[in-house]
């Protein structure tokens, strides 16, 4: 096995720079071929198509900045590391803020763009490897190429948690030595773009993508740009009520609601359903899942129709609070029956009545016609 540092060819298009080319209107395919070999040597050439070319140091290797940068996970595992050559990236770390958590980082540093004018190349940075501490579970996921080398240094930097809580604002914590403060920690350290500690009864705080949110910011982002005065007062009323029926509060079905669906009449019906938009109701449903399933319902009915269909799982819980588990048990059929025939239902699934009882007897359907099948 032979290990490499990586050298990488780069292709500026002239396409969208004003130059000679173009201000001469002439159309022109000229490209400027960069390759920057790990020896350090850069070399620029302009032509048409794409030169060979070999270092004075003698390689001739070069990674396309282009495929890398495409899926740079996928691209070295499968391109360069199940090869003779390993690539050798330099690896870099620091505690930084990633997708709203606060997280320990492993780097490297691809060049992207090479700006002839200030010869300057200009690198973008690829994650590598990351975690979030956590008092439970550090779940390590790290590409098994990095594996031995990372591993050992992520779990390290892990250990010092004074610098991770370093970047949560301290107002968020109660004193030191307080029960509650390590749970706090925790749950700022993974949503760090929430400011107030109410929102640590929240579920499903991670759809959450604005800055430095207060609890009215978001409720408001929860709008999704709706700019109706009734879906906003909808969501502050739903907020309301779901605190004080189970002190917490779970955004999931309004999420659905205001991402979804694009008649106002619809959403606000749906933020309504107060027995199932609950975290008591929500908080279990795997979201992956569920998402799936509403886009499914809404390619093949209308939105009154999935509206309705949701409707009927509330209508059953307000005729008797007994059947709330009943209600949830036959959600939670369709979701899991789902799960397994979504990639089907193209071919197979037909038109049913859109209620609970009509879908879930035909998800049944195809369940059996392919248990025979095999
Ligand atoms: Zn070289």
């Amino acid at each position: 096995m032979t290990y490499i540092k990586p050298a990488w060819f780069l292709n500026n298009k002239f396409e969208k720079e004003s130059n000679l080319f173009t201000l001469s209107n002439i159309e022109t395919e000229y490209s400027t071929y960069s390759y920057l070999c790990h020896c350090k040597r850069v070399q620029n050439i302009v032509g048409t198509t794409k030169p060979e070319y070999k270092c004075k140091c003698g390689n001739s290797t070069f990674i396309d900045v282009k495929k890398a940068v495409k899926d740079f996970k996928g691209f070295i595992s499968y391109l360069y590391h199940n090869k003779k050559i390993k690539i050798n990236f330099d690896l870099h770390h620091k505690i930084d803020i990633i997708d709203n958590k606060v997280q320990a980082i492993f780097y490297t540093n691809v060049p992207v763009y090479i700006d002839e004018n200030i010869k300057k190349c200009i690198y973008k940075e690829f994650v590598i490897a990351s975690v979030t501490p956590s008092k439970t579970k550090n779940e390590l996921k790290i590409q098994k190429e990095f594996s031995k080398e990372i591993k050992p240094r992520l779990l390290k930097m892990l250990e010092d948690r004074e610098i991770f809580e370093n970047h949560i604002n301290s107002t968020l914590l109660s004193r030191r030595g307080s029960k509650i403060r390590e749970k706090q920690i925790d749950f700022f350290l993974n949503h760090h773009n929430l400011k107030d500690k109410e929102f640590l009864t929240w579920s499903n705080g991670d759809l959450l993508k604005g800055d430095n949110l207060s609890i009215q910011k978001a409720l408001i982002e929860l709008a999704a740009n709706k700019k109706s005065k009734s879906v906003k007062k909808a969501i502050f009323k739903c907020y309301e009520f779901q605190m004080n029926d189970t002190k917490k509060f779970n955004p999931l079905l309004i999420y659905i609601a205001t991402n979804k669906f694009s008649d106002l009449n619809f959403i606000v019906n749906i933020i309504e359903l107060f027995h199932i938009n609950n975290d008591k109701y929500l908080s279990k449903l795997e979201r992956v899942v569920l998402f799936e399933f509403i886009d499914f319902l809404l390619k093949t009915y209308t939105q009154k129709q999935v509206y309705i269909f949701l409707k009927n799982f509330e209508n059953f819980i307000n005729l008797d609070k007994n059947n709330f588990k009943r209600a949830y048990i036959v959600f939670q059929d369709i979701l899991n029956q789902f799960k397994i025939i979504k990639l089907d239902l193209t071919n197979d699934f037909k038109k049913v009545k859109c209620t609970p009882r009509g879908i879930h007897d035909e998800f049944v359907r195809i369940l059996n016609s392919k248990l025979y099948r095999c």
